[in-house]
């Protein structure tokens, strides 16, 4: 991010702190600008990232046709609705059309979409639809599992609910088999 861009972004935030009755200049807050903008300097790097620097090239021919998962990759991402986090889990599996991916580079597709303003089920469907271009599988599933401080914090639901969203793509859709292979794979473990 620019310099002109954190510094703008600080002095957002510290009309937002005038705003809620705050003191800016207190000594507790007095560099909060900063951090806030740090911080979201983070929280944004998804728009600045390419999908293809960070496959860079990990994509290999290997005659595999058994289904690949791996799961209970953690995220963290914004709500757009209200820029309040979201989080939790997310467990990706694909049936390989003679590429493979390196396994690594499955949570950090997971984190470029995440490091941007979303909504869990665009986020759901960006990650399967990018392994479907990258790789041309013969299918795909994404399963995420996330709480939503929106609505924890201010009380619209239960504590301890999670919203689960799903793209299923390909043989994952077509198939019921696949499909529940995929389940019981990521199932092995309570979440
Ligand atoms: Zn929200």
């Amino acid at each position: 991010m620019t310099d002109k861009l954190n510094e703008s972004i600080e002095d957002l935030t510290q009309n937002l702190l005038k705003n809620i009755g705050e003191n800016p200049e207190r000594e507790g807050l007095l560099r909060t600008p900063h951090r806030v903008a740090k911080s979201w300097e983070y929280f944004s790097e998804g728009y600045r990232l390419n999908i293809d620097d960070i496959i860079n090239n990990a994509v290999f021919k290997e005659d595999c046709s058994e289904m690949v998962v791996v799961r209970d990759i953690e995220f963290f991402s914004m709500c757009e609705h209200h820029m309040i986090p979201f989080f939790g889990r997310c467990h990706v599996g694909y049936l390989p059309n003679k590429r493979i991916i390196g396994l690594s580079k499955i949570p950090r597709i997971v984190d470029v979409f995440s490091q941007r303003l979303q909504i869990q089920e665009r986020l759901t469907s960006q990650i399967a639809e990018t392994l479907m271009d990258i790789l041309n599988p013969i299918g795909v599933g994404v399963i995420m599992e996330g709480r939503h401080l929106c609505m924890q914090m201010r009380g619209v639901q239960k504590q301890n609910s999670f919203a689960s969203t799903s793209s299923m793509v390909g043989q994952f859709r077509d198939s019921a088999e696949t499909r529940n292979e995929f389940l019981s794979i990521i199932n092995l473990k309570q979440f």
